[in-house]
């Protein structure tokens, strides 16, 4: 096989395998996707120092450059589809765990009579060297990876239609830098070749075309219904990819209502959003219930405003206490509230609205004279709408129903529970 269409071979293999990986992120979880990513990097640097691949024209590439170049192209990937708070995440483990293990290795030098068996030879050369290059790469990729991401978003307000030569001409040029980068240090620390400087550049330009190539093929067979989420300022961007953000602060304390702290109805516009998205990829049902406070206006005029927020306070208390950990509770509008379930279909989300309701009734009884209630209606997708204005818009109508119905109960499709049963 030739060199040129070996590297092809193993650049659609690598991009296929993790390609797949990120795909399933839904059903099988991140971790196997990231588990993958990172295991590839020892590989890398090994190639790197000892494997040179001969390229049409006499160029010579080492043969790290598919590996390398796929690794930051997946990175993109993972940040197109996902964000910067998730993608942050392998940058940083990469670079902590690329760190560690050399300083592992760097411990089994201080022994110092490995045994020597026939046919094992420890070459302590190419451990050494691959230990500077592992720190030097290592180093290297976490730079191309955060300006990576910031180049592309830049190109973004440049190029806002077209994904693919966004990625390739950020790919491409950052690749440059970690050549020019890399070479540097293979040269000074294995003496590499000049003419291997040219040919992995060149091989690294191939790949970026071949990659942004299957980014686009991945993005179009595979998230159709991607939607880009609004551009954010570079410097954002950039505090959130190095842990500048905490990450408190980004889930945002500016994102969660003083008053009950659920979280607020803008976080609701955008994470509704994103949860659909990521139903219709795992083609699970996301349940939605909105929920509102019977009769609170009198609750207002009769026992004063103090007494109605601190109602508001105990119902999301009640709410939070029935819910699972993954479930989210926003404050939609004064005394009514969203619960966006993932992963849940109407049947399930009609009974936990019903634990919901019972959970208010009961224990807001006990605590304030008014005996606040509430009336809840729910609606599914895929089956009651395609998107998240649609979704809330049929629960709307079925919270109108329950109150219509006398308030006190939930309303769904098929059902409407009974209320003020006792
Ligand atoms: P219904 O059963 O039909 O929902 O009757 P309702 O009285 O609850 O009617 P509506 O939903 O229109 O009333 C909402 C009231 O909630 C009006 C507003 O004064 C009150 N409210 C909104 N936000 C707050 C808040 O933060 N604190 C308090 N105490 N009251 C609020
Ligand atoms: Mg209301
Ligand atoms: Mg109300």
């Amino acid at each position: 096989m030739s060199g040129t269409a070996l590297l092809l071979v193993q650049a659609v293999i690598y991009f296929g395998v993790m390609a797949a990986l990120f795909r399933l992120r839904h059903v099988m979880g991140l971790g196997a996707f990231l588990c993958a990513l990172g295991v590839m990097h020892f590989l890398e640097t090994y190639l790197a120092a000892v494997f040179f691949i001969e390229l049409p024209f006499g160029l010579l590439s080492p043969g790290s450059t598919v590996l390398f170049s796929g690794k930051l192209a997946i990175l993109l990937l993972f940040y197109i589809r996902e964000d910067a708070e998730t993608v942050r995440q392998p940058i940083y483990g990469l670079l902590i765990g690329n760190f560690l293990m050399v300083a592992l290795v760097a411990t089994l030098r201080l022994y110092d009579t490995p045994i020597s068996l026939p046919g094992y030879n420890p070459d302590l050369v190419l451990i050494d060297q691959m230990g500077a290059l592992m720190i030097w790469g290592t180093s290297l990729l976490f730079i191309d990876a955060i300006a990576l991401i910031l180049l592309y978003e830049r190109l973004r307000r440049l190029l806002p239609e077209s994904v693919i030569l966004r990625s390739c001409i950020s790919l491409a040029l950052i690749l440059t830098f970690d050549q020019l980068g890399f070479f540097l240090g293979l040269h000074l620390v294995t003496g590499t070749p000049f003419s291997a400087l040219f040919g992995g550049w060149v091989a690294k330009m191939g790949a970026a075309i071949t990659y942004s190539l299957l980014m686009g093929l991945y993005l179009s067979l595979f998230e159709r219904k991607m939607t880009e989420t609004a551009p954010q300022p570079l410097s954002d961007i950039f505090h959130k990819l190095t842990y500048r953000h905490k990450y408190e602060e980004l889930l945002g304390k500016t994102g969660h209502d003083a008053l009950t702290g659920a979280l607020t109805r803008e976080r609701f516009e955008t994470l509704g959003q994103v949860t659909l998205a990521r139903g219709a990829v795992a083609k699970r049902p996301v349940s939605l219930a909105i929920l509102d406070v019977d009769n609170f206006k009198s609750i207002n005029d009769r026992y004063g405003h103090v007494t109605g927020d601190e109602v508001l306070r105990r119902v999301v208390d009640c709410l939070r206490s029935e819910v699972r950990g993954e479930d989210r509770i926003f404050r939609y509008g004064g005394e009514e509230f969203v619960v966006l379930c993932e992963n849940m279909p109407h049947e399930t989300a009609l009974a936990a609205a019903e634990r919901m309701r019972l959970a208010v009734q009961a224990t807001l009884a006990k605590e304030f004279a008014a005996a606040p209630t509430i009336s809840i209606g729910v609606a599914t997708f895929p089956e009651d709408a395609s998107d998240i204005r649609g979704l809330v818009a049929h629960a709307d109508t079925h919270l109108y129903e329950a109150k219509r119905l006398g308030r006190d109960r939930v309303v769904g499709n098929s059902t409407a529970v009974e209320g003020r049963a006792g």
